[in-house]
């Protein structure tokens, strides 16, 4: 099967890509939030600019039903996939109908289905439920400590880094399939903070530890297009770039990682 040309790519309103991830290959992206970006953290780094709708409610953004016709469309497409992932304009927990749209992406596609969350509502039995059906969640740890979680993740005033520990916790001890910790690495860590980072990582015992970098630049004002990674579309906006680490500080933080926790680590120069 070939790729579709660029300007055969789907555009539908909840179905974006496929997106080249240096984590999971060729990934279909499904978006459950839609048009506003909604969640409950505002991460400094997000690629989708200054979260419109910060909060913890869960609710409906997109129906089910509208989300398995676009889905049915894109199978009639000769399209080479790797995962489906379901993440796009803001937290994909949020979404009510999570777990219906897992259990209807099952049907339609052979491919594994990865779902990325901030971890702010593993606490919740019925996030912990629907995320059952997916094969791989990536759970987002990117702060040790609660000054790191408000300076970078900027959460909801209800919402501490005790909350998130507990609920990965919880989640970890349920989930039957692969939950991988991903953290942003915006500037080289202290001993102190490695250190701190590296007991959370042995009380959850990952099957992999992703480390990121920012390699899209934020757009500044929200923008559909920034749920994917197309360059040139992403390009027509006002950005900002947020790497302040470097590739030599990164590669020394992972190997001292894998070395204290003898977990796979991954972070994008590998590939
Ligand atoms: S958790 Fe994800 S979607 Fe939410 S603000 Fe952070 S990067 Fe953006």
């Amino acid at each position: 099967m070939s790729a579709l040309p660029s300007n055969q790519k789907p555009r539908c309103a909840s179905i974006y890509g496929p997106v080249k991830s240096w984590r999971f290959g060729r990934s279909l992206g499904i978006d459950p939030v839609g048009i506003v970006s909604t969640c409950s953290f505002n991460c400094v780094y997000c690629q989708l600019g200054n979260i419109q709708q910060q909060t913890t409610q869960r609710q409906i953004f997109v129906p089910t039903s509208q989300i398995i016709s676009e889905l049915q469309v894109i199978t009639q497409r000769e399209i080479p996939l790797d995962v489906v992932t379901i993440s796009g304009s803001g937290e994909p927990t949020l979404a009510l109908n999570l777990g219906e749209i897992l259990a209807a992406t099952q049907e339609i596609f052979k491919q594994p289905k990865v779902v990325l969350t901030n971890s702010t509502l593993l606490g919740d039995q019925l996030v912990r439920k629907a995320l059952s059906l997916a094969d791989i969640v990536a759970v987002k740890l990117d702060a040790v400590s609660s000054n790191q979680l408000r300076q970078i993740n900027r959460p909801v005033e209800t919402i501490d880094l005790s909350d998130i520990i507990q609920g990965i916790t919880q989640f970890r001890q349920e989930y039957q399939g692969k939950m991988t910790i991903q953290t942003m690495v915006l500037s080289a860590w202290t001993t102190e903070t490695q250190a701190k980072y590296i007991h959370l990582l042995k009380l959850f015992q990952p099957d992999e530890i992703q480390l990121n970098i920012p390699s899209r630049n934020r757009t500044v004002v929200r923008q559909l297009e920034s749920r994917g990674n197309d360059i040139q579309e992403i390009r027509a906006y006002t950005c900002e770039n947020f790497q302040l680490i470097t590739h030599e500080e990164i590669n020394a933080m992972a190997a001292t990682i894998h070395n204290a926790t003898k977990i796979p680590v991954r972070y994008p120069t590998q590939n």
